[in-house]
């Protein structure tokens, strides 16, 4: 979901934004209209995330999924081997593309529990020699969550945030570098945001493209090429509406209040399970079962009666997943919850 404050602004700005004339689609990117919108959209999110000064945030395109090769292009510097923990698809996906470019170490890995649970840390395997440590805070289709940054050290820790920034404070300066596909909780798809510490850009493995060098977009203030324009505008006032929210002290409390009143249904309840250890629960995705999978298309015709919408989960776990993510209001989670006890009753 976006904002629907979001969207009503965005429509009322659509053919002429504030006097201009233009729509922000057709605007030059290089204009002092497109600029100041491209500024203080970078300026909220410092803001928003209490960014350091000693760290880049860039604007790209290609998804996330660009950042798998580009972070080990990058981050190897000199080096040839990094450390990954794989806890889901999600880092699956990145641990296999790291693997074309260097010795993937796994930290921990999650395969056997069928990404359910996360090591202890008294268990992760890091390596002294690794460039960097890869992970990812939330797996999106499995709904498992880190609780806390994992400690590693001095080695740069990458995180891939796409689906659970914004969603409560964290504290930057713990990582090298961390990156988003906005879809989720900062706008509409085509922008990925990088945010990188300086010091760690410039050294990239010979042959790597002048696009895929995170230091030509510091450089150019995401400007190389023409950038992902009115994406870019919408993460810009999805950034104005958390302000306005009270910021991410604010959504997180919003979004765990959220998240344990579905939690609280499901685990009391003998027809809907959730199989991720609770210390690792999702805040944004709550994947969940049926006791019988046979009923899963009807749960999900008869909520899509209800405006309940996009609820049938990923291929790769079955059930049904809810994710709920910053712009879905308290009482989107209400009606599901309201839903879902009724169902029960009928064919629990
Ligand atoms: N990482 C995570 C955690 C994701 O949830 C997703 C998208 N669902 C991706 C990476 C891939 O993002 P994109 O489609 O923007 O490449």
């Amino acid at each position: 979901m976006l904002p629907e404050a979001v969207m009503k602004q965005a429509q009322q700005e659509m053919l002429d934004w504030q006097g201009s004339g233009m729509s922000v689609m057709e605007m030059s990117h290089r204009g002092p209209e497109y600029t100041s919108i491209a500024q203080k959209a970078e300026a909220d999110l410092r803001e928003l995330m209490a960014i350091p000064d000693d760290y880049a945030v860039l604007f790209l395109q290609g998804g996330a999924s660009l950042q798998f090769p580009m972070i080990p292009m990058n981050l190897l510097r000199g080096k040839s081997k990094a450390d990954y923990f794989n806890t889901g698809a999600w880092s699956t996906k990145a641990i296999k593309e790291a693997r074309r470019y260097c010795d993937v170490n796994l930290v921990a890995d999650s395969t056997d529990n069928h990404f359910t649970t996360i090591a202890d840390s008294n268990d992760w395997q890091l390596s002294a020699d690794a460039a960097y440590v890869h992970y990812t805070p939330n797996e999106t289709i499995h709904g498992l969550e880190f609780a806390d940054i994992p400690d590693v050290g001095d080695v740069p820790l990458v995180a891939d945030l796409s689906s659970t920034i914004l969603s409560r404070p964290i504290d930057v300066s713990r990582f090298g570098m961390i990156y988003a596909g906005a879809q989720k909780n900062i706008g509409p798809a085509g922008l990925c945001i990088v945010i990188i510490r300086k010091d760690l850009m410039g050294d990239v493995l010979p042959g790597t493209p002048t696009m895929l060098n995170y230091q030509t977009h510091a450089d150019n203030d995401s400007m190389f090429n023409t950038p992902a324009t009115y994406s870019w505008y919408l993460a810009g006032l999805v950034f104005e509406w958390l302000k306005q929210q009270g910021g991410l002290a604010a959504m997180a409390e919003i979004n765990k209040r959220k998240a344990d009143k579905l939690y609280q249904v499901i685990d009391s309840s003998e027809f809907y399970a959730n199989p991720v250890n609770k210390r690792y629960r999702s805040w944004m995705n709550v994947p969940f079962t049926l006791a019988d999978d046979k009923l899963d298309k009807v749960f999900v015709q008869q909520a899509a009666q209800q405006h309940l919408l996009t609820l049938k989960g990923h291929r790769d776990v079955g059930g049904m997943r809810a994710s709920i993510y910053n712009a879905m209001p308290e009482s989107g989670v209400d009606a599901l919850i309201a839903f879902m006890n009724e169902f029960e009753r009928q064919h629990g």
